[in-house]
């Protein structure tokens, strides 16, 4: 991670080595914590945040759901991490808003902590690596349950899913593999350690539904790209075997953008390589983030 000179903390910008937690902060010991991850690209106009609004919709949201108040409105998040990457005078980055129940009360009950906001960025590239883009990776059906949809929220992208998700990505990659794909507590598919999936067969797009996964913005924005483009998708119950069927799969995420998988529990999928559908919303995917397309001008915010 390179650092960058800006953080943003309650309210100010702090030198990165001055943006510091105290050890005994609520959500260091209990996961109270809520987060989200947003990319800037690079575009002929200047740098331009990708679904910003959503991106701040969904973190409010996460806070909603684990009965945090953010002491900020969604324009004030919006202003500021617009500033942190205006200040921070880079071109792409990856922007991490994060709020946190602080230094206060030990115990389990948070209540009485006070919610910290923090909002860093870093330059971040293919979050599989470059070769992981172009050429796919190899997934593993994950030996941990995505966390049930009545244990965790799912829905909340909060910090105390990702051990969830740490424990599967760890052991995919001990195994050899790139990453992990987590079966719900039903046995049906549900997302990566930290993204969404997608399967191709006979020409559809398939997804798994909406439920006992992370509501990912960039699934929104390639099931609307797809459809646009004039495929079907739907959203469907996805077992292990309609991926190991499938003509092609490939994760979506902010961080893995749309990345291929060309095999899973060492079986090929499809021809091996990152297939036609993959590659042609890819091709468009990056066209829409550095503003080559401008029918999709409403998706950035430029710096
Ligand atoms: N699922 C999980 C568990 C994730 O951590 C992420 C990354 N935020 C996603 C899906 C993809 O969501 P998005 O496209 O909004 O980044």
């Amino acid at each position: 991670m390179q650092e960058l000179r800006w953080i943003w903390m309650n309210g100010k910008l702090l030198k990165w080595e001055e943006a510091r937690v105290h050890v005994l902060s609520h959500a260091l010991h209990y996961g109270t914590a809520i987060f989200e991850g947003i990319r800037c690209y690079r575009t002929s106009k200047g740098p331009a945040v990708f679904r910003l609004s959503e991106h701040i919709q969904r973190f409010f949201d996460s806070a909603k759901i684990v009965r945090m108040t953010l002491p900020y409105s969604k324009r004030e998040i919006e202003e500021a991490v617009l500033q942190v990457v205006r200040e921070n005078q880079v071109e792409e980055c990856y922007i991490r808003p994060i709020a946190f129940r602080g230094y206060g009360r030990m115990g389990v009950d948070p209540t009485e902590c006070q919610v910290d906001c923090v909002i860093a960025a870093w330059c971040w590239g293919a979050y599989m690596g470059d070769k992981g883009l172009t050429e796919g990776i190899r997934a593993k059906i994950s030996s941990y349950v995505r966390t049930y949809i009545n244990a965790g929220s799912p829905r909340a992208k909060a910090s105390a899913n990702y051990l969830n998700s740490a424990l599967a990505k760890m052991e995919a990659r001990e195994l050899g593999y790139d990453e992990a794909i987590l079966l719900d507590k039903d046995g049906f598919v549900s997302e990566g350690s930290g993204e969404n999936i997608f399967y191709v067969k006979n020409g559809v797009l398939f997804t798994p539904h909406p439920y006992s996964i992370l509501l990912g913005i960039t699934r929104d924005a390639v099931i609307q790209l797809a459809r646009n483009l004039g495929m079907q998708v739907e959203e469907t119950l996805c077992t292990r075997d309609d991926l190991y069927l499938a003509d092609e799969v490939f994760f979506t995420g902010t961080a893995a953008e749309i990345t291929p998988v060309v095999e899973i529990d060492n079986r090929q999928i499809g021809s091996g390589k990152p297939g036609p559908v993959t590659r042609k919303l890819q091709e468009h995917f990056f066209r829409i983030v550095r503003g080559e397309d401008s029918s999709y001008r409403h998706w950035l915010t430029y710096v």
